[in-house]
């Protein structure tokens, strides 16, 4: 009889400290952990926020090859998980030929493009405790066909250029735009050199979606929407080749494919 109330309480006492994740350990994919309320979770040396119930959420980079390390501490108890990271083979296009102006911006704009690239990063590192990015994400375009994926890279005239990470949907000028997903504007930017007209929304924990080219904003910076909102129109402003809209997905810094968001989940 003690023997078996001896066992019960060290059955209780060494209950397993389970971490669920939804989502796939590969390159570019965005992932949301559930964990025992009021623990603290480490991804690689990065402490993430807890929902209430929780639910936290991290990504993996492009080109991220080495492994991801979960950390959990509860009750002064440290569980690690470790998880390897599955590569994805990108897209490379090489074009030659070039006349040079087309490969490499003017000098006299590069300080307007640094500027502009600190006001997305910013509006990119906001930690709120939104839990919005627990929600599933819409298209942002009704029909939307894809023309452009996340990772595929350019090599102009043998330079590599940035890898493009956002889904381009091609669609015609005035095409509404909706939000994929509830949120908060945090950058609101009608002429940016590279992408335009741009709207970034936090949606929590340091997950945001940018949108881009956009002919017509209809948010302000600080405006909260709802999924589905018409937040703009489809343009072509910015260094951009024809109207379209490219959608981005970051976590923090790192930069996501919104397509396994869009697509997968
Ligand atoms: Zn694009």
């Amino acid at each position: 009889m003690y023997k078996a109330l001896f066992l019960l309480i060290f059955l209780l006492n060494s209950k397993v400290f389970a971490i669920e994740f939804q989502g796939k350990f590969i390159q570019g994919h965005f992932i949301i952990g559930k964990t025992e309320p009021n623990s603290e979770i480490w991804i690689d040396k990065k402490q993430v926020k807890l929902t209430k119930d929780g639910f936290f959420v991290f990504g993996i980079g492009r080109d991220r090859k080495y492994d991801i390390v979960i950390t959990s501490y509860k009750n002064g108890k440290k569980t690690e998980i470790v998880k390897k990271i599955q590569k994805r083979k990108y897209k490379i296009q090489r074009i030659d030929g070039l006349p040079e102006k087309k490969v490499t911006p003017p000098k006299e704009v590069y300080e307007r493009i640094k500027k502009e690239n600190k006001i997305i990063s910013d509006a990119r590192e906001i930690e709120s405790d939104l839990s919005f990015f627990k929600n599933e994400f819409i298209y942002p375009l009704e029909n939307a066909i894809v023309t452009g994926v996340y990772g595929s890279q350019r090599i102009l005239n043998g330079k590599p250029k940035w890898p493009h990470y956002g889904i381009d949907f091609a669609a015609k000028e005035g095409t509404e735009i909706k939000a994929m997903l509830d949120g908060k504007a945090t950058m609101v930017e009608k002429d940016l050199f590279y992408t335009g007209g741009t709207l970034i929304f936090d949606h929590g924990h340091g997950i945001s979606t940018l949108y881009m080219h956009l002919q017509k904003i209809y948010v302000e910076k600080g405006q909260s929407v709802k999924q589905g909102d018409v937040i703009g129109t489809v343009g072509s402003t910015g260094r951009s080749t024809g109207a379209h809209l490219d959608v981005r997905l970051n976590w923090f810094g790192t930069r996501l494919d919104p397509m396994t968001v869009l697509k997968i989940r």
